[in-house]
């Protein structure tokens, strides 16, 4: 939302007319972004958005790289028969677009936002409003600019962004401060009584059933950064989180170091992303899951033993 948001910001400054379609709801604390309120949600306003995407002179695919990522819009983008740029930093690019900007190690695509505007010789008009939807967008990929993929560079964009007068503070009390109770509460429950512990492998998960989420009144957005609750234990080197949400079990992966759980979400969980953070889904029961989880720890035990 941060890299859309900012290239809709940008654009609208050059006298383009802009709509943002996202494939599903997000997380109500990005809500607050400069141009939020003109988004359009594949999923609850279908027609709306399919005509946006037919209509369209150039589309941007900002953040996948796969149209399988953006679910039932990826079938309209494919066969719509505007100029396709893709502006993205996850591991292997499917080749659809006419143009392809992808660089796996810039730390966010709201980065690649910056460059790309810069790159147009536009960087006069970065300002505020931009500049806003950007740090959101790097502030959340990079976990608050402690990822290895946070560079010099990364700092280097911030600092400009703070000099066009984002006030970062503010930006991160809208996004880490403003969670509902039940989240919270969320989160001590998943740390009590559901993070569980696989030492002989260096491994750590949290599972969720459809029930523990509706007990918590969970909503887009909640969970966001458990999976890597494992990962602050000594010694824990990978770290998993699967939840029960819409018929399917979505899993997160996260590693350390040269665990590439890229290739263990392609492999296993029929996704991807990148080497220390992936994604995936499974169409098994949560225990299944979880089960399979643990049995394919045993393939990675020369690099987790
Ligand atoms: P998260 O665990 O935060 O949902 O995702 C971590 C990373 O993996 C993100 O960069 C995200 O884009 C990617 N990712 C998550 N789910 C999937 C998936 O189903 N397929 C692919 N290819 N990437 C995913």
């Amino acid at each position: 939302m941060g890299s859309s948001l900012g290239l809709y910001n940008f654009l609208l400054l050059k006298g383009h007319t802009i709509n943002v379609v996202t494939p599903n709801n997000y997380p109500t604390f990005l809500n607050w972004m400069p141009g939020n309120d003109t988004v359009t949600r594949f999923d609850s306003k279908r027609i709306e958005a399919s005509k946006l995407i037919e209509e369209a002179d150039i589309i941007f695919s900002l953040d996948y790289n796969n149209l399988s990522r953006i679910e039932d819009a990826g079938k309209e983008v494919e066969k719509a028969k505007a100029v396709k740029i893709m502006i993205d930093h996850h591991i292997e690019p499917a080749s659809y677009p006419d143009y392809t900007f992808s660089d796996v190690n810039k730390s966010s695509t709201s980065e690649m936002i910056y460059d790309f505007i810069e790159l147009l010789g536009e960087k006069n008009l970065l300002n505020k409003t931009i500049g806003e939807c950007l740090y959101a967008g790097i502030l959340t990929d990079t976990g608050s600019f402690r990822f290895p993929s946070t560079h010099s560079s990364t700092h280097r964009i911030v600092a400009d962004l703070m000099e066009l007068g984002v006030d970062h503070a503010a930006v991160y009390n809208r996004i880490f401060n403003t969670y509902t109770e039940d989240r919270l509460r969320l989160l001590g429950y998943c740390l009590f009584e559901k993070l569980k512990f696989i030492k002989e492998y260096k491994a750590g998960y949290i599972s969720l059933s459809k029930e523990d989420l509706k007990r918590f009144n969970f909503q887009a957005g909640d969970t966001e950064g458990f999976v890597n609750y494992a990962l602050s234990v000594a010694g824990i080197r990978l770290a998993a989180f699967f939840s029960e949400q819409d018929g399917i079990i979505r899993v997160s992966l996260r590693s350390e170091g040269d665990i590439d759980v890229n290739l263990m979400a392609r492999k296993h969980f029929n996704g991807g992303g990148h080497a220390n953070a992936a994604g995936g889904r499974s169409d098994e029961s949560l225990e299944a899951t979880t089960q399979r989880f643990e049995n394919i720890l045993a393939e990675y035990k020369d690099i987790l033993k």
